[in-house]
């Protein structure tokens, strides 16, 4: 039987639009654009200038932070600018514009290296210094995931890929399934670990046999079947499924023994040991009923995403709604000049937006967003409290542990935006939360 968790839900996949669809490499554009806010965590500083000629994974920016990441160029060619430029976060931020000259020379400092022949401080530098982060979305730095402050028992591999339409993780499990398990044994590697688990979820099944039947698998490798059930990719709950062990509220993974790599950030690991170059080329599924001809890209990083929708065909109907990201956790989008990012798996065009809300509906009190809710909590009486400001009250309703899904507004009758009100007091809350740690001097 698949392994899963408590709560979730089974939402329509729409996959069959592009998961059949072999991941075609699309070709540079005339100028790439390189936001230095592709991360979580300290920002960087551009270390070219206007005029500079840079290569295929130089280093364009970083910063002397331990939790950073820095960003490389994808290109070969001149810097033009540094400016101000749209980013998928709906914000401007400072950006690095390269021209491409299409020669895509490799920088010389980009060499391979045997993860087996080095120590684990200098596999840890190498992946730092590649700027390697959650390539699924999560931008948080990997570096510092595989320096946990606590002993780990395990490293799961997230191949869950829940979120409807997408597709990118899928296709390299089919396309590339050896880049993914030696993504792994570089973390098993780093981590100490004998063994790594792989899981995907039950609709990838042909994912799962090319993994079985790759280069680099072994009886080390476990690949977990997982239901078919959102949210299965968010790390409490790939947790929950692989290991049965509970992260405790507050707490990381770490805590739990654990540490959860994106499928793509294995990939990324995998290429920059093959090759030496850090994460410049990444599927992205372009998908919804808005768009021709959707596709799988593999991708420079920096391209604009309205030359992916260009490459697919572009719309069929002016779109309702644009999405970076998958439609349950993704960032609306009000303009495709945006580039894509390391963070960026999916572009989503629909001619009719999935769900429409209705603030005023009463609840009916039918206790679906609860029963379904994947960190078991109360999202209507959250909700409640952001309405009516009372911070205390959604703190001791966990607010906190909102991992902001989006199951609870999706699965909703009265279809009431109820983590658009659980976001909104969160910060609140987390404020709230700091000072008390801080007057108990913790
Ligand atoms: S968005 Fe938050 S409250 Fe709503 S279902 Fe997900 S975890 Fe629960
Ligand atoms: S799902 Fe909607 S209608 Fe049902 S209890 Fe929750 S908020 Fe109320």
């Amino acid at each position: 039987m698949a392994a899963t968790f408590k709560g979730g839900y089974h939402v329509d996949d729409h996959k069959s639009l592009t998961n059949a669809k072999p991941t075609q490499m699309l070709d540079g554009c005339d100028v790439h654009i390189f936001p230095l806010r592709q991360h979580i965590g300290a920002p960087l500083t551009p270390c070219v200038t206007v005029g500079d000629y840079v290569y295929v994974g130089q280093k364009l920016a970083d910063s002397d932070q331990f939790v950073s990441a820095p960003v490389h160029s994808s290109v070969s060619g001149t810097v033009i600018d540094i400016k101000q430029h749209i980013h998928d976060s709906g914000t401007m931020i400072a950006s690095v514009f390269v021209e491409n000259d299409r020669k895509y020379e490799v920088y010389k400092g980009c060499v391979p290296h045997d993860y087996r022949n080095m120590s684990k401080e200098n596999v840890l530098e190498l992946i730092r210094d590649a700027g390697i982060v959650g390539m699924g979305g999560a931008g948080f730095p990997t570096h510092v995931k595989l320096q946990p402050n606590t002993k780990v028992t395990h490293v799961l591999i997230n191949g869950a890929e829940c979120e409807p339409y997408i597709t990118s993780d899928h296709r390299y499990m089919l396309e590339e399934p050896e880049k993914i398990i030696y993504g792994l044994k570089v973390c098993m590697y780093v981590l100490g670990l004998s063994d790594g688990y792989i899981g995907v979820e039950t609709n990838k099944q042909d994912g799962m046999e090319s993994l079985k039947n790759s280069s680099e698998f072994n009886e080390h490798i476990h690949i977990v079947p997982l239901k078919k059930k959102y949210p299965q990719g968010a790390e409490k709950q790939l947790i929950k499924a692989i290991t049965g062990r509970n992260v405790p509220a507050g707490k990381l993974p770490a805590d739990a023994g654990c540490v959860v790599i994106n499928a793509t950030t294995a990939v990324m690991i995998s290429e920059l040991f093959k090759t030496g170059i850090p994460p410049v080329i990444k599927n992205v599924t372009v998908s919804g009923d808005a768009i021709k001809n959707p596709s799988n890209f593999k991708v420079r990083i920096g391209t604009p995403v309205k030359v992916l929708i260009d490459k697919a065909g572009g719309f069929v109907s002016e779109p309702q709604k644009i999405i970076s990201g998958g439609p349950m956790m993704g960032i609306t989008q009000y303009n495709i000049d945006y580039p894509v990012t390391k963070t960026t798996s999916s572009v989503l065009a629909m001619v009719k937006a999935p769900k429409t809300y209705d603030e005023d509906a009463p609840c009916i009190r039918c206790g679906r967003c609860v029963s379904h809710c994947p960190m078991h909590l109360m999202p209507y009486k959250i909700a409640d409290c952001s309405k009516k400001g009372d911070v205390d009250t959604a703190k001791d309703y966990n607010a906190l542990e909102c991992i902001e899904c989006g199951l609870c507004s999706y699965i909703c009758p009265a279809n009431k935006n109820l983590l658009q009100f659980i976001r909104m007091i969160k910060p609140d809350v987390m404020k709230k939360v700091r000072g008390e740690a801080q007057k108990n001097g913790k």
